[in-house]
């Protein structure tokens, strides 16, 4: 597995082909990503039959996880197609957002457990509320949204598992687990809610 490191920068200077679309660069392959990603939808279409599924996970589980790319929910789970509901961003974070999804999932589709889900070298360990700040000195606005850096994974996956379960829109918290899964062994690790 390749992992690239990542250098985070609130400047907008990240590398674009004339487009302004990130070229792929892959042999044979012409376009922008996005151009790629069209392709491959074709194919994906051609060989899809309907699942016949309504919109209820047939698991009646919510995954909450960090966007990291290394993350790989379904295959890492054992999830199929129409199990579970996916709600991910940067760091697997309970914003409201998150709450509105799963206030959402819960109330007009079913699902009854939650399952948070950060991991080990996530990109948010590096970062801290200064973001925001030289943010707002480069572009002359403040963000509304917290950056929710953190410094230890498993304290943020314990202040999530509380958001979650503290939350007055959900009808179920019982059933709500945190874990940390590690980019370099494919393993979760449960953390203890306490
Ligand atoms: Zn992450």
């Amino acid at each position: 597995m390749t992992i690239t490191v990542i250098v985070m920068t609130t400047s907008a200077s990240v590398p674009t082909g004339p487009e302004g679309a990130i070229r792929t660069g892959g042999a044979g392959e012409d376009g922008t990503v996005t151009d790629r990603l069209v392709k491959a939808n074709a194919r994906y279409a051609a060989d899809f039959t309907d699942p016949g599924m309504d919109a209820r996970p047939v698991l009646r589980v919510a995954v909450v996880a960090c966007m990291d790319a290394r993350l790989d929910l379904h295959a890492a789970l054992g999830l199929e197609l129409g199990d579970c509901h996916t709600i991910r961003n940067a760091g697997g974070v309970v914003t409201d957002d998150v709450l509105r999804s799963l206030t959402i999932s819960q109330r007009a589709l079913g699902t009854r457990s939650v399952a948070l889900i950060h991991h080990t070298g996530c990109g948010l360990e590096s970062l801290t509320e200064e973001f925001r700040h030289d943010l707002e000195m480069e572009v002359g606005q403040r963000p509304a949204w917290a950056v929710e850096s953190f410094r230890d994974v498993d304290q943020d996956v314990r202040q999530s598992m509380q958001r979650v379960r503290t939350s007055p829109f959900l009808l179920h918290t019982d059933d709500v687990r945190g874990f940390v899964f590690d980019v370099k062994t494919g393993l979760l690790r449960e953390i203890d809610p306490a």
